[in-house]
């Protein structure tokens, strides 16, 4: 279940989760964490000249002081900032789990879901007897008319079971909510990891299906055995990934749209039993859905008229276990590890058990586990502190759209109408989500994991037919990230952001003007990027362009299409300019925002802001923004981010960025031809 397929973040997070293990922690000692600062001029590199890598002469001291712990795959500033407010979570759930009867309800349900989920003695000597309904269930199928019931209830537990289905605003509507089914069911990250050629490629399809090998014989099957029913894993899922899109195609709206009367999906797949689903998955009544990729469903139907039940019913058997491994006994979750974290990530160790028990709670419970985080760490104060920069931000925006020499007035004031309805949603929601339907049992690690997915799917599809709830957040609130909805037209920072060294108060403007400016500013551009800016001041998918403008606008993304196309992300994979195009669009429109915003706020003051450790306020801005992005990498995860992710490696947000920008070269004295100076520069908003 899912919905808002559209949403599109700031940071690579939150789209390797869907099937690998997040990977973070850190072995860095922890008293740091909690000291962490805007600009911190022993970050830098100064052997490096700015004008040839801003991005090592912003970030090469902390590179070389930070390497990727063995826990990790990508060790960045970010992270940093996500250990310290890990650190704060461990802290208010293990107090929150100790078994006290005057706990509050809120404390009951986020204490004795973490207690459960670190008890690993209770979970070992359980062994796969809480999966076993599960599987039971499976193997009871007995035709194929009868898989409808089993896939609806897999669904609801999150089992990536055949496709995906939930509910999302209409793309021409975004006051209605209604149903959506799409493409899904895959282990490996995307359809492109099942057919892509090339050596690295077949090595990671080796690995996965070794993998999946491994896991059967965990359930107890032979060598033999397990090897076979992997084989058909693998050739059901790339029959599955065949007919699904690739990363690059759904950045694309239209492609995504397709309203239609159920029964024409029925049509389309006619060996699924779509009326018994949609009654066992619990969905309200519905004539017609968004079937988002409707060449995916005759694949599917493919797949279940040309396999075998038996065959069907082992890979429903191996998304299952899938799911659930990281609450069954230490085998599963090592496995998971081993191809999951190591083979497709590079991390080398499992992460500590608390840090993963810490994100599942604030997966399952996000919205009670950050009431606390809230308290501790933002409260109303900093949300009115980022409230007055998001002005600052807007009102640059506005009067770059007023200068923009390339678009016609009628389109103007198309996109002034969507700058002014842009709602801003800062730290955490105005009313906070009722979890009292989710039950939580204290010993239960399994039941609590599953009745969580459970709560969610129905929680998603109770919303088709409803008005929208425009108060609701799609990020939980410790959360180190931020995004734009182009259907709801809001740009969204959780309090888990708004820190240091994204912000900081202690640091003076031009520090917080080019770290958490730039980032208001990001978000604020996607809804101008080539995605958002097909979705209207409504939030509708409807062209308000004139045919002249949007041509302008392509032609200037085109520039930054094949700036991005010449970096290379690892060995020989470069990255994808179509991929990143609205990520480098909105990074480079937000610095520019921030700059604006920045400038604006300073001839407001009565004194010119002086130079700190020997930097100008315009140094300190640009060095803030690059500081921002330090981050180190292993090879895999690089690869895996070129492949999957729609945002850039962090070096190239820096320097892709900056090369564009006069107002840096003027900074820093660049002389044209300089690598951080080219003669030929991209400019879209
Ligand atoms: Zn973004």
């Amino acid at each position: 279940m899912r919905s808002h397929i559209l949403v599109i973040a700031l940071l690579v997070s939150t789209a390797a989760a869907q099937t690998a293990p997040q990977s973070s922690g850190s072995t860095a000692p922890e008293s740091h964490l909690l000291h962490l600062k805007g600009l911190d001029p022993n970050l830098m590199d100064k052997t490096v000249d700015p004008c040839a890598d801003f991005y090592q002469y912003s970030c090469g001291g902390w590179l070389k002081q930070n390497p990727v712990p063995p826990d990790q795959s990508s060790y960045g500033r970010d992270t940093e900032l996500a250990e310290r407010n890990r650190l704060i979570l461990r802290d208010i759930l293990e107090k929150a789990s100790a078994n006290d009867p005057k706990r509050s309800a809120v404390d009951q349900k986020i204490g004795d879901f973490y207690f459960s989920c670190m008890d690993e003695t209770a979970i070992e000597k359980k062994g796969l007897a809480p999966l076993k309904p599960e599987l039971d269930r499976i193997a009871a199928i007995k035709s194929k008319a009868e898989l409808a019931p089993v896939v609806a209830d897999l669904q609801l537990k999150n089992v990536d079971a055949l496709f995906s289905y939930g509910s999302d605003q209409d793309f021409k509507n975004a006051n209605e909510e209604i149903a959506e089914a799409d493409q899904g069911g895959l282990g490996l990250p995307e359809r492109d990891y099942y057919t892509r050629t090339g050596a690295k490629d077949e090595e990671i399809r080796k690995e996965y299906v070794e993998h999946v090998s491994n896991v059967f014989k965990l359930l107890g099957e032979s060598p033999t055995q397990a090897a076979a029913d992997a084989a058909t894993v693998m050739r059901l899922e790339t029959d599955l990934a065949k007919a699904s899109l690739n990363v690059v195609d759904r950045r694309e709206p239209s492609n995504l749209y397709h309203r239609m009367p159920v029964k024409d999906l029925e049509g389309m797949d006619p060996a699924f039993n779509w009326a018994v689903y949609m009654r066992d998955v619990g969905t309200p009544p519905v004539q017609s859905m968004n079937v988002a990729v409707p060449q995916f469903f005759k694949g599917l139907e493919a797949v279940l008229q040309n396999e075998s039940l038996a065959d069907i019913k082992t890979y429903l058997r191996w998304q299952t276990v899938h799911t659930f491994s990281p609450m069954l006994p230490s085998a599963f979750v090592n496995e998971n590890f081993n191809f999951y974290g190591k083979t497709l990530q590079g991390a080398k160790e499992l992460q500590p058990r608390w840090k993963r028990c810490v994100r599942y709670t604030d997966h399952n419970l996000g919205e009670a586990l950050g009431q606390a985080y809230v308290d501790r760490t933002f409260g109303v104060e900093g949300k009115t502190r980022t409230l007055t920069m998001v002005h600052d931000i807007e009102n640059a925006m506005q009067k770059d759209l007023e200068q923009l020499d390339w678009m016609t007035p009628q389109t103007k004031q198309r996109a002034l109408e969507k700058l002014h309805t842009v709602v801003n949603k800062i730290g955490y929601p105005d009313k906070w989500r009722d979890y009292s339907k989710y039950d939580v049992v204290r010993g239960d690690a399994l039941g609590n994991f599953s009745r969580g997915a459970i709560f969610e799917s129905h929680r998603q599809l109770d919303k088709i037919g409803k008005p929208v709830d425009r108060g609701e957040w799609g990020m939980t609130p410790p959360t180190v990230n931020a995004y734009y909805n182009p259907q709801m037209n809001d740009i969204n920072f959780p309090a888990g952001i708004l820190q240091p060294p994204f912000y900081d108060s202690t640091m003076d403007d031009a520090v917080n003007y080019g770290d958490a400016g730039g980032v208001i500013g990001h978000e604020l551009t996607h809804g101008f990027d080539d995605e958002g800016r097909q979705f209207d001041a409504k939030g509708n998918l409807e062209d308000w362009w004139t045919p002249q403008d949007a041509k302008q606008f392509e032609q200037r993304v085109a520039c930054v299409v094949d700036e991005y196309n010449g970096f290379i992300a690892t060995d020989d994979v470069h990255v994808n300019g179509k991929l990143t195009l609205g990520e480098n669009v909105a990074d480079l429109g937000g610095l520019k925002l921030a700059w604006m915003a920045y400038l604006a706020h300073e001839a407001g003051l009565d004194q010119n802001p002086k130079a700190v450790d020997g930097f100008t306020p315009e140094q300190r801005f640009f060095i803030s923004y690059g500081q921002g992005w330090c981050e180190n990498y292993t090879p895999e995860i690089l690869r895996l981010i070129a492949q999957t992710n729609p945002h850039s490696p962090v070096q190239y947000r820096v320097n892709g960025v900056v090369v564009n920008l006069p107002e840096f070269r003027k900074a820093f004295s660049c002389k044209v031809g300089t690598p951080m100076a080219p003669e030929k520069t991209c400019a879209v908003w």
